[in-house]
């Protein structure tokens, strides 16, 4: 009887065994390829990193796309739409005749099926969404005609005025701070610190601005501090959370630098809902 229990359990762990790979799959972090997207289809600096790849009767494809600041897709409609889950940095998207919506981390754009439309970086900074997308007959996309300069230079947050070609490159923050007097440091704020560094997925932008607003009142810097307190509540950090963060930093930073903190916290949420 003992034996026949133990011929059992082996039986049992064996099938287990047998099916163990198909019946759950880990696929870790930074063993997958990344490869370039085609010239033909994007515009720019473009990595593809597919997470999910559909096999046997599945449809649903999952890629992540990281687009370099100015990069985009061309114009293309999917046959049974798609879903874009945006991961890191901020970004466009634009339907042929509608209004261009920036994008940033945690918003999820859904692509009815057919739609004329195309996504991508925001001239400023890098953005990575991860896209969802089924096949019809075996096909995810029909690819259209690139974005031109001009149509991506047209392209402007929802909301905006409306500019003139010669204006559409409007400055940018760092432009505008210090372009005529540091035109390269300002450069390097835009493509490297902004477009690059805040937009890598190691940290989300609201841990980051979390980790930036803390340095900042630690160095007791409120210029930069004014600035950055705004775009921790663009990227999601609370009132509340700054306010826990003042008084922890108190007893790490010094209790003048979390006072003076308070302070410019006090004009930043004054303009806030
Ligand atoms: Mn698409």
């Amino acid at each position: 009887m003992k034996e026949m229990l133990a011929g059992a359990l082996a039986l049992t762990l064996l099938s287990h065994a047998l099916a163990a790979d198909d019946a759950l799959q880990v696929s870790r972090a930074g063993t997958r390829a990344v490869m370039t997207a085609s010239a033909q289809h994007f515009t720019g600096e473009v990595k593809v990193e597919m997470l999910h790849t559909p096999a046997s009767a599945q449809r649903a494809s999952a890629g992540s796309v990281s687009f370099s600041p100015g990069a985009r897709t061309a114009w293309h409609s999917h046959p049974l739409g798609q879903t874009l889950i945006v991961t890191a940095g901020v970004g466009r998207v634009q339907r042929w005749g509608g209004s261009v919506e920036e994008i940033r981390a945690g918003d999820v754009v859904r692509i009815a099926p057919g739609v004329k439309h195309w996504h991508g970086a925001a001239s400023g900074s890098a953005m990575t969404h991860i896209a969802i997308t089924e096949a019809l007959d075996g096909k995810t996309a029909d690819w259209q005609e690139l974005v031109s300069d001009a149509q991506y230079g047209e392209a402007r947050p929802a909301g905006a005025p409306p500019t003139s070609p010669q204006a559409a490159a409007q400055p940018t923050r760092a432009q505008a701070l210090l372009g005529d007097v540091a035109p390269k440091l300002a450069q390097l704020t835009d493509d490297v610190l902004f477009g690059d560094v805040w937009a890598r997925p190691g940290l989300s932008p609201r841990d980051r601005s979390l980790v930036t607003v803390s340095a900042l009142i630690a160095l007791s810097r409120p210029d930069q501090l004014r600035s950055h307190l705004a775009r921790a509540l663009d990227n999601g950090v609370s009132k509340d959370e700054i306010s826990e963060a003042l008084t922890h930093l108190a007893f790490y930073a010094g209790w003048p630098n979390a006072i003076s903190a308070a302070g410019v916290a006090r004009e930043v949420f004054v303009n806030r809902p």
